[in-house]
């Protein structure tokens, strides 16, 4: 039972961020949920979450590019017991080709938010005595794969960042791990099916099964359902001794 908890989720009007929102607010806690923009639908997203759970559900703007941004959504939201870094972006493209402002955006959205996020929080679980820090890292954070070098770097990083956040909270009652799916079909996903389909020159299904679950045995679409569940059982006592670690959700990827 998380009534009583604020849970943060980075990067939450859409996919696997609001799926997490929606499940931690299930299990009792209050959501601020968070992207770039300020839209009356993202707003809505949060009185939704608040009328089916009975929930104190918000809505704040903040651009996780920018480091005040990432801290002073932490500060304006008041409190942070569980801490959600979810925010990413992809682009797909060779190393030689790949634009200096897509690395630097995927770097700063997917990894250095994380940190900046982190280090405005900690201090408020440290005086709340306790504390949960659960970054999204991705199958792509263990293995590589050809075109992905900014987001295959970041996820990679955020893993490190949760070994030494663990680290530095060990002897506290707080704890960080990373989540680690496969492929979830949200709208990041969704957005790649079209450019793998022209450079495969396959139709949706097949390069839905051949391509884009190539690697995933389950040849099934992880769901953000099961994200959620996944970061509920973090912040479970169950989870209190699993720290600096990472669980994959990915349909036997990683084990191949
Ligand atoms: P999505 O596009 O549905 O969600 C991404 C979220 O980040 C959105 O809410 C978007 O508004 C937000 N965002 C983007 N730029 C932002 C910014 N500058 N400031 C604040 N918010 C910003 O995609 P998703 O698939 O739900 O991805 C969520 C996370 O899960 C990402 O970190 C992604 O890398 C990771 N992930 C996804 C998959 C997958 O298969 N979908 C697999 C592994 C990891």
């Amino acid at each position: 039972d998380l009534s009583g908890k604020t849970a943060i989720i980075t990067g939450s009007n859409s996919g696997i961020g609001l799926g997490i929102a929606q499940q931690l607010a299930q299990a009792g806690a209050d959501v601020v949920l968070n992207s770039f923009t300020d839209r009356k639908e993202d707003h809505a997203l949060a009185e939704e979450i608040a009328n089916v759970t009975g929930v104190k559900a918000r809505y704040i703007k903040a651009d996780m590019s920018k480091g005040e941004e990432c801290r002073k959504l932490i500060e304006e939201a008041g409190a942070c017991d569980i801490l959600i870094n979810n925010a990413g972006i992809q682009h797909v493209e060779p190393i030689d080709k790949f634009p200096t402002e897509k690395w630097d955006a995927i770097i700063a959205i997917n990894l250095s938010s994380a940190f900046h996020t982190t280090a405005a929080a900690l201090p408020m679980m440290r005086k709340a005595g306790w504390g949960r820090v659960i970054n999204i890292s991705s199958a792509h954070g263990l293995t590589a794969s050809p075109y992905k070098s900014a987001y295959i770097a970041a996820k990679h990083g955020i893993i490190g960042l949760t070994k030494t956040t663990a680290l530095e909270t060990a002897e506290e009652p707080i704890t960080a791990n990373a989540i680690c799916p496969g492929y979830v079909l949200t709208p990041l996903v969704e957005s790649q099916i079209p450019d793998t389909m022209k450079e495969y020159d396959m139709g949706r299904e097949e390069v839905i099964k051949n391509v884009m679950l190539k690697r995933q045995p389950s040849k099934e679409f992880a769901t953000v359902e099961q994200m959620g569940g996944t970061a509920a059982f973090l912040c479970s006592a169950a989870a209190d001794q699993i720290t600096g670690t990472h669980i994959s959700v990915d349909g036997g990827w990683t084990a191949l």
